[in-house]
């Protein structure tokens, strides 16, 4: 579920208070378990043993992403590739990479991404 769903949270979440929140995450995790186990593994709540739940807040927390978006800007066909953001800025010897930029997220994106952005740092040396 979208970060919007949980943002009327966060300001507890990160002073601590989390009941709230800890119950909304289990109900929606609950739903979730429920419709799979309809549709298409019968008796899983039953299986389950350990249950770990993140939410777009287990995410910002975790690594300080905007709006807990572990995978940057939207990976559309036009925000890809070589359409992302680029390393280089107006600001001299200020340069971007990782899944926020070009050509975009996980952990292949970003090595690239990491790559590409020394290479651009040498040119301009
Ligand atoms: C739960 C989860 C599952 C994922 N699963 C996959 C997957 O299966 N396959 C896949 O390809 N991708 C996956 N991803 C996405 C992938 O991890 C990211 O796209 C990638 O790690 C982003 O790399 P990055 O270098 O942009 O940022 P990060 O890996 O977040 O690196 C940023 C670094 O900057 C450091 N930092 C932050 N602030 C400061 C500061 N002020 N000063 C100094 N250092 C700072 C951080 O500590 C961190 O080491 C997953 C991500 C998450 C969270």
């Amino acid at each position: 579920m979208k970060y919007d769903h949980w943002e009327k949270y966060q300001a507890d979440y990160f002073k601590g208070e989390k009941s709230a929140y800890r119950k909304e995450k289990e109900r929606m995790a609950g739903v979730l378990i429920e419709r799979v186990e309809k549709k298409l593994l019968p008796g899983l709540s039953k299986a389950i043993e350990v249950q770990e739940i993140a939410t777009p807040l287990t995410n910002l927390r975790y690594t300080s992403n905007y709006r807990g978006a572990i995978y940057g800007w939207n990976q559309t066909v036009n925000n890809s590739g070589q359409n992302r953001l680029a390393h280089s800025t107006p600001i001299k010897n200020l340069y971007l990479a990782g899944a926020w930029t070009k050509p975009g997220h996980g952990y292949g994106g970003v090595l690239w991404s990491g790559l590409e952005c020394f290479g651009e740092i040498m040119q301009n040396w």
